[in-house]
């Protein structure tokens, strides 16, 4: 099994030298937003957390403020999980994982403000669709070719998808409540995907055909419940960031705020044992731990590496079996120039299509360098085809297609790379979600096994999103003390 997480077309030398740079970024304290006071525990146990990614750091944070004694244990070589930010040059950044965040995102925004980072504005999508061999800008929404309702006709991909959720008896802000669903929403979504859900209140198939340019190509088949949450942040807010220097530096922050000596990196669990007074992890290199309760943000996608004593109830191993994981791939360009402004295309996405390219992101923004940044954002059956290809030829492929269809977009491109998730040893995909009738799934993540807690942003319905990882960390810290609290702000 390899473990070489380099992204092709970046070497391990300029992707460890970024990583250097957003460390010597990091080299002075933070400017720490004032902590609010937190009473600490007059009962510290030991917590074990597994992974150091944003859901594992948060558990840790939480239980640490509260005089609890946490270890990070850790399988790679670095923090920070699926935030994991490249260097492209010229003081830019890419991002290979979680790219970007938006201001309904209130555990984020107070993470970002405490460490006092720097955002970078980024466009909401404003992209050229490519559908059924026609291309139509979003902006010339008089002029597209497209056979949509009447109703359809003259009003965003966003609006027309805000309407059909109302009738839906749905919208894009309360569904983004930690406490959404209650269990008749559940059983009502469970079943269907979304084409299911939109499709009687009005939405033509052409319109499904444009909400899956704008948002992927997955989008209308994907069961309703962990979808809408997904819509909700694309369609329901057009205020899109990221931080400055990568966003991968909130992960770091939080870590150094934790303390480095806390973690233990290169450790791969591999065992867990919870017969005795005290529960036994131990790694894949022969190391063993001790302690009272245990967050594991170990991937379910990985979960058969891990051998658990007493063995996983029926519930817990069907769920690991069953979740569906995304195999996304990014192929990672920079240009000369951010050339498609001229064209009016911009954003997230700013093209977007049923072609082998699927998406292209633009994030660019107002990132300094004078470059243009973004990705191919790729799934299923054009992940595959790229996964096919020989690797040399694989990315290039993808970009040459999209200057076939759509010329002059991107303009002069200095660099082509990519990075494949299925290909990431730690988690062999990049988002976990419930399948079509997986509604159960969401009592299960939440129950404890024994002295095992879950967290990770596949353990709730905002699958996919660091706001659903903070959620599911500051959850599993309050199953093991109910007091433990997010670093500031008021949830
Ligand atoms: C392609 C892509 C695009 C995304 N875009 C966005 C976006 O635009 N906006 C947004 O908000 N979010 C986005 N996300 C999601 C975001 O990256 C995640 O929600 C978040 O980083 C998940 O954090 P986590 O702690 O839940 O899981 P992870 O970050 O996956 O952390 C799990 C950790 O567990 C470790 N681990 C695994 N096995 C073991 C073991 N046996 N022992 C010890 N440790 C182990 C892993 O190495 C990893 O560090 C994106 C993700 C991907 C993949």
């Amino acid at each position: 099994m390899t473990t070489d997480t380099s992204p092709r077309g970046f070497s391990r030398r300029a992707l460890l030298a970024g990583t250097a740079a957003t460390l010597g970024a990091l080299a002075a304290p933070p400017l720490a937003a004032p902590a609010r006071a937190q009473a600490r525990t007059d009962r510290p146990i030991e917590v074990l957390v597994l992974g150091a990614g944003m859901s594992g750091l948060t558990a840790a944070l939480a239980l640490q403020r509260r005089g609890h004694k946490v270890t990070v244990i850790e399988r790679q070589a670095r923090i920070g999980g699926r935030l994991l930010s490249l260097p492209l040059g010229d003081g830019m950044f890419t991002e290979a994982g979680g790219g970007h965040f938006r201001s309904d995102m209130p555990l984020v925004l107070n993470y970002v403000r405490h460490f006092n980072l720097p955002l970078l504005s980024l466009n909401d999508g404003l992209p050229v669709y490519m559908v059924d061999g026609k291309t139509a800008k979003s902006a010339d929404i008089t002029n597209w070719p497209w056979d949509l309702t009447s109703e359809e006709r003259n009003v965003t991909v966003s609006a027309n998808l805000n309407r059909y959720l109302f009738r839906a008896g749905l919208d894009t802000n309360t569904v983004l409540s930690p406490d959404w669903p209650d269990q008749d929403l559940l059983d009502r979504l469970d079943d269907i995907t979304l084409e299911d859900l939109l499709r009687p209140v009005g939405a033509s198939p052409a319109f499904l055909k444009l909400l899956a340019a704008n948002a992927g190509l997955f989008t209308p088949y994907a069961q309703t419940l962990s979808i809408i949450p997904d819509l909700a942040y694309h369609f329901g807010d057009q205020n899109v960031f990221r931080i400055q220097g990568g966003n991968n530096r909130l992960p770091m922050a939080m870590a150094n705020a934790l303390g480095r000596g806390n973690i233990v990196l290169d450790a791969q669990v591999v065992r867990i044992d919870q017969t005795g007074p005290r529960i036994r992890v131990g790694t894949k290199d022969g190391k063993e731990f001790t302690g009272d309760a245990i967050v594991s943000t170990i991937p379910f996608s990985v979960m058969d590496e891990v051998e658990v004593t007493p063995a996983w109830s029926a519930g817990k191993a069907r769920m690991f079996a069953e979740m569906e994981w995304d195999k996304t791939i990014k192929v990672i360009v920079k240009t000369r120039e951010p050339t498609w402004l001229a064209h009016n295309v911009r954003g997230w996405p700013m093209a977007g299509g049923d072609r082998p390219w699927e998406r292209f992101i633009d994030i660019t923004g107002n990132e300094p360098g004078g470059h243009g940044s973004g990705f191919f954002y790729l799934n299923g059956e054009n992940a595959d085809r790229v996964l096919a290809a020989p690797r040399e030829v694989r990315a290039q492929q993808v970009v040459d297609i999209f200057q076939q269809d759509l010329p002059g977009l991107l303009g002069d491109v200095v660099s082509v790379s990519d990075f494949a998730w299925s290909e990431q040893p730690w988690i062999r995909g990049s988002f976990g979600s419930t399948p079509v009738g997986g509604g159960w799934m969401v009592k299960e993540w939440t129950a404890p096994e024994g002295r095992i807690h879950f967290a990770g942003d596949f353990t709730t319905l905002k699958t996919g999103w660091v706001e659903g990882a903070i959620e599911s960390g500051l959850r599993a810290a309050r199953q093991i003390d109910p007091e433990a609290r997010p670093l500031s702000g008021a949830r």
